[in-house]
Formats: C-alpha cells, sequence, structure tokens
C-alpha cells in the first residue's frame, strides 16, 4: 500500500542506525520509522484497508492471523511477511530498495520496510494498522514504536503483575512509556534511574512515584534496593542503550527478578555477566518491539489516551517540518527532548 505521510516521529534508534551503531547500512539511506498517515493507493492483492484510512505504520507486523507465531498471539514474529518493501534488492534488512534519489543512486530504508522521512512511503499492508478518524495524526504516529516498545516491555513481555516494584532505565521516548505500562499494570513503586533531571521530572509526570539520578546518587543500586524493602526490583526495564547501564540496572533485580532489555547500541555483548549471578533465579530477557500484537494493543492504547490514562500529548516536545529535520535531530541527541515530530 502507498500512504502519503503525516507525521513520523524522531526515534533514537533512527540516529544510532546514522551513526552506525546499529550496523552499517548502504548509504544514502532513508530513516524514520514510527509513521501515520493516510492510505493512498492500494496494490493488488492488498484486502485490509482502502484509499483514504487512517493509519498507524509499523515496522512491527500486524502479522497474517495463519501462521503459527500468529496463532499463539504472536503476531509480531509472524513468518507470512516480506521482509522490506517490493522491489528491495539484495540481502538483510537494510538492503537498497527500489526508491532513488535525483542522483539516480538506490536508497537504503533504514528500518528495512518503514523510511518514514518522506511524503509517500510504500510498504507491505502487513505493517499498517487502521486507527479512528479522530486520532491527531502527530500522536498517532508515536504509537508505531516508541509507545508499544516501552508499554508492551512491561504489560506483554514482563507481564507485570499489580503490586510488584519496576525500575526503568532511561527516561526517554520508551522508557516513559514503559513506565505508563507499569502504572496501568497497578505497579507500585516505580522507579525512573536518569542522568537529567528533566527527564525524570516528566518521568514523575508520567507515574514514576519514585526518581534517581544516577549523576548525583553515589550508589544508585543500593537507593533502588533500598526503595524495594530490601528486596531489590521485581522488574527492571533497560530503555536505553550501553552495557554499564545494563549491568547496572541488571544488580537493581531482587531474586527472581527479571530484567528486560529493550535499548541496545552497537558491539555489546554480555561478557559482563557471570552465571552465578542467575543462581538467584534471575532473569534476563530481551522484548521484540515490546512483543506487541497491533491489532490488539493500538486498538486499546488509543481508548486509554482518549480515557485520559495513557499521555501521548505531553510526549511530544516539538514539531518540524521535513525542511528542518536536521534540527529537530540535534534536538533529540541532546537529550532535552522527549519526541520530536516530522509533520507534513
Ligand atoms: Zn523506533
Ligand atoms: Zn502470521
Amino acid at each position: 500500500v502507498k500512504v502519503k505521510v503525516a507525521a513520523c516521529a524522531i526515534c533514537h534508534s533512527d540516529i544510532h542506525s546514522f551513526r552506525g551503531e546499529h550496523g552499517k547500512p548502504p548509504l544514502p539511506a532513508i530513516g524514520g520509522h514510527e509513521v501515520a498517515g493516510y492510505i493512498e493507493e492500494v496494490g493488488a492483492d492488498a484486502c485490509y484497508v482502502k484509499k483514504g484510512d487512517p493509519v498507524v505504520v509499523s515496522i512491527v507486523k500486524r502479522g497474517c492471523g495463519e501462521c503459527y507465531f500468529c496463532s499463539v498471539g504472536l503476531s509480531n514474529m509472524c513468518q507470512n511477511r516480506p521482509l522490506r518493501a517490493e522491489g528491495a534488492t539484495g540481502e538483510g534488512l537494510s538492503a537498497p530498495g527500489r526508491y532513488t534519489n535525483k542522483k539516480g543512486q538506490r536508497l537504503t530504508q533504514l528500518g528495512g520496510t518503514v523510511a518514514g522521512f518522506a511524503e509517500y512511503i510504500t510498504v507491505s499492508e502487513y505493517n499498517v494498522i487502521k486507527i479512528p478518524a479522530d486520532v491527531p495524526m502527530d500522536r498517532a504516529c508515536l504509537l508505531g514504536c516508541g509507545v508499544i516498545s516501552g508499554y508492551g516491555a512491561v504489560v506483554n513481555r514482563a507481564k507485570v503483575p499489580p503490586h510488584s516494584s519496576v525500575v526503568v532505565m532511561g527516561a526517554g521516548g520508551v522508557g516513559l512509556n514503559a513506565i505508563q505500562g507499569a502504572r496501568l499494570n497497578g505497579a507500585y513503586p516505580i522507579i525512573a534511574v536518569d542522568v537529567l533531571d528533566n527527564k525524570l521530572e516528566a518521568a514523575r509526570k508520567f507515574g514514576a512515584t519514585h526518581t534517581v539520578n544516577t549523576k548525583k546518587d553515589a550508589n544508585p543500586v543500593k537507593t533502588v534496593w533500598e526503595l524495594t524493602s530490601g528486596r531489590g526490583a521485581d522488574y527492571v526495564i533497560i530503555a536505553v542503550a550501553g552495557l554499564d547501564i545494563l549491568r547496572q540496572g541488571f544488580n537493581m533485580s531482587g531474586f527472581s527478578g527479571t530484567t528486560v532489555v529493550v535499548g541496545h547500541g552497537a558491539n555489546e555483548n554480555l561478557a559482563a555477566f557471570a552465571p552465578v549471578e542467575f543462581v538467584a533465579g534471575r532473569t534476563l530477557t530481551g522484548s521484540a518491539m515490546g512483543a506487541s500484537r497491533l491489532t490488539l494493543d493500538i486498538p486499546r492504547l488509543i481508548t486509554y489516551y482518549k480515557a485520559g490514562r495513557l499521555k501521548l500529548d505531553e510526549l511530544i516536545s516539538n514539531r518540524y517540518p521535513l525542511e528542518k529535520i536536521n534540527e529537530a535531530i540535534e534536538s533529540s541527541l541532546q537529550g532535552e527532548a522527549l519526541r520530536n515530530v516530522i509533520v507534513f
């Protein structure tokens, strides 16, 4: 399907990609993968959407509904879906596709399937999910990656039960949504950990009950153990890249605690962990885009938003036209913004 892009947010994964921290894609390339827009054209085999439908576009798969993974509720792992838009050549997720620039160079889609810093994109209909017409597009696009990655890590992957303690490392676009997920699931305490006071302040607004600034606290791990009655955290969500941060977060988890890795950078490996640390029954696990089931999670999140239980308006720091994208990325790099959105 061809989508007329209405809004595309800047995710930190875009920045990791630009810097080659998620592998080295062939250049030139188009980034952007948190997209909302309107269906412009529909291919012969598409039957889920029609022209004019408002949609969220995501690199998460909506799923075919028929394969093994779809059958067991893991539609994000769906096997029946092309890895990239038709016409892409070469191997790997970030192979150059059919798009060319004015110089005739083939363009890589950084997200593999979605290249949203553009007026129009062509994607598989498995990558779009219909939304109600009354959801503002600049907010809807956030649902495509940052919101589901954070919320889903807590709600779908960790399945955090009420009254359990949750630590969220990194109070950025993903971390704030992990905090919202923890709040919606009834966790307590919800401890946000970051190095920037402005982000910790935002974390409180999103539902954190306690905050720890690792730049100011001499022993953040000890602080978390104290805040959790000496038991350590039941769940730790790592929403920022960096092995030291992962190490620190893991040490905050208690006996039988679970650490979910969401943020990741380049060349990180787990050599810093010793098997004996897992003897206490600790779990270290990943989260594939929040283990999201788009057909269930997106409508649910929109309902929460309309009911005032999910903050989306507050996630947006600034809106920019496409011509000012470098300014927007620079602002995201400085860590001063929660989410910057390119609006068309
Ligand atoms: Zn993203
Ligand atoms: Zn499937």
